[in-house]
């Protein structure tokens, strides 16, 4: 079957030059209280959190995305959006730094929290500002591009520590800045000879898929190996446009992987989940990971509780193509690194063998072969090396 993906709606008195050009929709965001009334009618809640939402996190949406949000105050693109009084109420959990970035922050704009990788953040300046965003301590703060003596410290540090393999461009939104200066970036860390993979973690595609011109994929297919992080959290953000961007980005080898967050009021139905994945999939994007929403400032709201999160999972597994299904994981508070959820299908087990009642009932054993069998791969000594670099790369 075919699947359609619906235009977004452009208001008539705009020019469509202006419309398709995503520093126009950049210039144009709203920001404002007056902003946000001329698009919305807003509510009592929602008008009065704007003062104060401000304090929490900054205010932004591109002109795009808030012809994405229907009337409602409950729409699911309004409640990412839209500042809301629920951000003041007394919370169950509230961190600045959920993901203990600041403790992990060995050199301007590099967090290093894994042995192989390091986030890079190139700006702090995103086009939409998240309601549930998990930096909250550093995104839309100076709302600049780094600037040159960090850019040299982080590169530095890169560069100096050899058993960084990957490096994860963030922010912020790493396409918020200029083809000029990602061409740059991206070059400067191609120069590092023991970077091998680059990650961009962007919510454009989303939010202004505009910015998915031939030139900005031309630069991303110059410095490959790129990967491409989305964040697609709900399938009415895949509009035309946003589908293109995506296919614009798999048809020029770059790979597109989607991050999304299990938001409460957002996408917490298997039935959303679902929709979002198999859309995505059949884009050529890999439903990557599903987050449970970190416990930052203003979320509690829009959080959903790990119970429920593993029941959304739990209807998924078996329903849908592991091609399409995206992995439940939560980052454990203070910088604990990543925990995985999977179903639990063991009911008994031992050294010899393991039972197991599978997602549709189906009952078996599976026994292991006896130690006599067991044997290290002739050739293991010789990726001992890389093996021990890899587990020493902090240090
Ligand atoms: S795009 Fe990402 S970094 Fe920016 S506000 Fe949204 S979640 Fe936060």
């Amino acid at each position: 079957m075919k699947l359609q993906f619906k235009r977004a709606p452009k208001p008539e008195s705009i020019p469509t030059a202006d419309w398709n050009n995503w520093t126009w929709q950049l210039r144009q965001s709203l920001k404002s209280l007056s902003d946000f009334e001329k698009a919305f009618n807003l509510d009592e809640q929602e008008r009065s959190a704007f003062q104060e939402g401000a304090e929490v996190f900054n205010i932004r949406t591109t002109p795009y995305y808030a012809g994405l949000a229907g009337p409602q105050s409950q729409d699911p693109i309004r409640r990412i959006l839209m500042p809301n009084a629920l951000e003041l109420a007394t919370p169950a959990q509230a961190m600045l730094d959920p993901l203990g970035e600041r403790k992990n922050n060995p050199a301007p704009r590099i967090i290093h929290r894994y042995p192989d990788r390091v986030l890079f953040l190139v700006t702090d300046i995103c086009s939409v500002y998240c309601r549930y965003c998990t930096r909250k301590h550093f995104t839309g703060q100076e709302q600049a591009f780094i600037k040159n003596n960090e850019y040299e410290e982080a590169l530095s540090y890169i560069k100096s520590h050899t058993g960084i393999r990957e490096v994860i461009l963030s922010g912020g939104d790493p396409l918020t800045i200029s083809d000029a200066q990602l061409d740059r970036t991206l070059f400067d860390l191609r120069k590092i000879d023991h970077v091998e993979i680059i990650r961009v973690g962007t919510r454009m595609p989303v939010v202004c898929p505009m910015r998915v011109s031939e030139d900005l994929v031309k630069i991303l297919k110059k410095h490959k190996p790129v990967f491409l992080m989305s964040h697609f959290n709900h399938p009415r953000e895949l509009t035309e446009e946003a589908a293109q961007a995506v296919e614009k980005f798999v048809d020029n080898g770059i790979p597109v992987m989607n991050q999304m967050v299990l938001l409460n009021g957002v996408n917490n139905h298997p039935a959303i989940v679902q929709a979002l994945s198999r859309r995505l999939l059949y884009l050529r994007a890999k439903p990557y990971y599903m987050f449970q929403c970190d416990p930052s400032r203003g979320t509690d709201h829009l959080r959903t509780s790990i119970e429920d999160s593993l029941e959304i999972q739990k209807e998924l597994w078996g329903n849908l193509s592991g091609l399409a299904m995206p992995t439940l994981s939560l980052d454990i508070p203070d910088g604990g690194g990543k925990t995985y959820y999977v179903p639990n299908y063991e009911t008994q087990s031992s050294s010899e063998k393991r039972m197991y009642r599978g997602w549709d009932g189906v009952e078996a054993e599976y026994v292991n072969p006896t130690a006599d069998r067991i044997q290290k791969p002739l050739d293991a000594e010789l990726y001992f090396s890389e093996w021990e670099s890899l587990k020493n790369a902090k240090t």
